[in-house]
């Protein structure tokens, strides 16, 4: 009985659906197939970096990166060098910060790093360093696995702006990933605000935050006018981090209008 009654329905909604098929003022679904512009192809084999990426750094070389002359961190520049230990870039303590020789402005960056496994410090002094896009905007790096600080400066925080959604930390030692897509600012006609998504080991940590201006360490963030396109800078703030498989994707953020 009850299957008769739910084939009676099937058969009704059936009956209905193709009425509406038939109707003159519903478009066929061609109307809506886009066929151009044909996106790119982009070869994305497991556990490498994408075909168009720019490689920054893969486990060799420091050779797209050059002294920055900012001073984000504890250490002033100077003319020691970051060191390569098994594949990976080491922040060595007191050399300062580094940028990469190219200029980005909207970028997708995938980057890999891993805070000190010996504990030292904490709050702030443990496993601090940072990602400034545009040598302005940070996004923290920080051990913060059972490490309280305030929450605008913890691991994934854009610093003293945003909170990470979650906190994703591994533990000291572990390597984990960032992969952030950063929105430029512009200043023709105004201020349009740079943007931010952040996954930290997966998880969606910034979800398309506006930034209120460049990372200062004390008072109010404010943008002041700058280029279209500048380096990335890796912060020294005194504790020998570690970076493996970095690479960025050029792109081209949509804006609300297009
Ligand atoms: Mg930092």
């Amino acid at each position: 009985m009850a299957r008769g009654l739910h084939l009676a329905r099937v058969l009704t909604i059936s009956t209905f659906s193709a009425a509406l098929q038939s109707a003159d003022d519903v478009p066929p679904p061609e109307a809506t197939e886009q066929w151009s512009p044909v996106p790119p192809v982009v070869a994305a084999p497991p556990g490498a970096p994408p075909s168009d990426a720019i490689l920054l750094f893969a486990g060799k070389s420091l050779e797209a990166w050059t002294h920055s002359t900012s001073q984000t961190g504890t250490s002033p520049p100077s003319s020691r060098s970051w060191k390569v230990v098994d594949d990976a870039m080491v922040i060595e303590p007191g050399a300062g910060d580094i940028q990469t020789k190219a200029a980005f402005g909207d970028v997708q960056l995938h980057l890999e790093f891993q805070t000190p496994r010996a504990v030292k410090g904490e709050g702030q002094d443990r496993g601090n360093s940072g990602i400034f896009f545009m040598g302005r905007y940070e996004l923290q790096i920080l051990d913060s696995y059972r490490n309280a600080t305030y929450v605008n400066g913890q691991a994934a925080s854009v610093y003293k702006q945003f909170a990470p959604l979650v906190n994703a930390t591994r533990a000291p030692g572990e390597w984990q990933t960032y992969d952030i897509v950063f929105c430029a600012p512009h200043f023709k006609g105004g201020t349009t605000p740079a943007r931010m998504t952040v996954f930290h080991n997966g998880v969606l940590v910034q979800n398309d935050v506006t930034l209120l201006g460049a990372t200062t360490y004390r008072g109010k963030p404010v943008y002041e006018p700058h280029e279209e396109k500048l380096p990335l800078a890796l912060q020294d703030h005194g504790s020998p981090v570690a970076f493996r498989n970095i690479w960025a994707r050029e792109i081209t953020c949509r804006t609300a209008s297009k």
